[in-house]
């Protein structure tokens, strides 16, 4: 759910008993991981629920679609539920427990296959949600169009942090080395703003002015670092320590950068970097 309380209702939906519930409902399709592999804008559907509620709970009913190989399955628990699979459908139908409240005990209700599959699996997209929640966009009055748009950003950069925290588990990269949400987001935007472009305001080799490097404390992001575009040495007035090798001293810097780099008979901290 994109929570969303503009003018624009051709598709938006309430959800009662949700904490935003008005909203745009977006169908999506995760691993367990969270990791979001499909999704789409749910634009309203037919209703049969009321069928199955006459042949009480458990009941189901479903359809094959013959050309992609896809069953869709609505199952009657306390309401009608809908799940569409390409490997799953209703057989085998086992029993679940369910407490039913008017007659007050327990009762044996059918579940078909499709349904306990779901229930094992559905953590992806509670993780997902959790996630997008978590850094949610502050933008009010916006354009419904512009509040899917942002959504699907947001997607995109959970996204990507999923698959680089699964990639540094497969690469054993050490815990502690490996970024945090925040962090991540902050360093792909500044990959996305300053990868491919050279700095405005290039720096003199005046030597009285000496560069940000004075105080930097974080080189850029590798991305920016290994772009080839403007990472020119200068000489910088004030001597400091290397950010590559962290024990040389030195008053080489990379104009592009901002950070000292060394660049002697012994080291060629700047190319490394770089490369
Ligand atoms: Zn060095
Ligand atoms: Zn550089």
């Amino acid at each position: 759910m994109i929570p969303f309380k503009g003018k624009f209702s051709g598709i938006r939906q309430y959800m009662k008993g949700k904490p935003h519930p008005w909203g745009f409902k977006v169908w999506a399709r995760t691993g367990i991981s969270g990791i979001l592999c499909d999704f789409d804008v749910y634009q309203g559907s037919v209703q049969e629920e009321k069928e199955l509620k006459k042949q009480g709970r458990g009941s189901f009913d479903f359809r094959v679609e013959q050309t992609h190989n896809i069953c869709a399955v609505r199952w009657y628990d306390n309401r009608a539920v809908t799940l569409l699979s390409t490997f799953d459908g209703p057989q085998p139908v086992d029993k679940i427990t369910r407490w039913d409240k008017s007659a007050k005990h327990y009762v044996e209700v059918s579940r078909p296959s499709i349904v306990k599959t779901y229930n094992r699996f559905m953590g992806g997209i509670d993780l997902l949600d959790s996630f997008t929640a978590k850094y949610k966009f502050h933008i009010r009055s916006m354009r419904w169009y512009l509040t899917i748009l942002w959504h699907t950003i947001i997607l995109g950069v959970v996204n990507a942090w999923l698959q680089y925290k699964r990639d540094c588990k497969t690469l054993q990269i050490p815990e502690k080395e490996v970024m945090n949400r925040r962090h991540f987001q902050a360093q792909l935007a500044t990959s996305l703003i300053q990868t491919n472009t050279m700095k405005r305001g290039r720096p003199s080799m005046d030597e009285s002015r000496a560069p940000r490097a004075a105080m930097a404390r974080s080189a850029p992001p590798p991305d920016v670092r290994r772009d080839n575009v403007g990472h020119l040495p200068m000489k910088v007035e004030k001597r400091g320590r290397c950010v590559h090798c962290k024990d040389g001293y030195t008053t080489t810097a990379c104009i592009e950068c901002d950070v000292r780099l060394c660049f002697n008979d012994h080291n060629n901290c700047f190319h490394q970097f770089h490369t």
